[in-house]
């Protein structure tokens, strides 16, 4: 019961540390933000809940950036622009592809598009700078 309680005690705090920043974190960053609450956490810990929560939809992983799997708490579809240089991760509010797009998607699959993820990959406003 105790062993139950504690569990689902870090599993709610993993979930509410993703929900509440918009960094798009990996397993190793929501780490270190509750280590110091929560003392017994191991990152062993965050990885299975994290796990869990995007088997069941409950967040969405973004694939890998940087050799590390980042997460995003918010499920709505939505574009991301990503930054190969620091591994920045953002929304892109109001992008999305053409509905001419969505159409030649679904000539291609034969079926129907149901959803789709779409990511941009470049420099970040801070890196674009240090490269010149
Ligand atoms: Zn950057
Ligand atoms: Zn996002």
């Amino acid at each position: 019961m105790e062993v139950t309680r504690k569990h689902s005690k870090k599993r709610d705090a993993i979930l509410q540390c993703i929900r509440e920043t918009k960094s798009h974190p990996s397993a190793e960053w929501v780490y270190q933000q509750l280590k110091p609450q929560i003392p017994d956490l191991s990152l062993g810990t965050v990885y299975r809940n994290l796990a869990m929560f995007k088997a069941d939809g409950t967040i969405q992983s973004l694939g890998t950036v940087a050799g590390l799997e980042r997460y995003d708490g918010n499920t709505d579809p939505h574009t991301h622009f990503i930054c190969t240089t620091c591994g920045k991760v953002v929304d892109l509010e109001n992008v999305e592809l053409p509905r001419a797009v969505l159409t030649e998607a679904e000539h291609g699959a034969g079926g129907i598009i149901g959803s789709y993820q779409l990511q941009f990959f470049g420099s970040c406003a801070d890196c674009a700078k240090q490269n010149h």
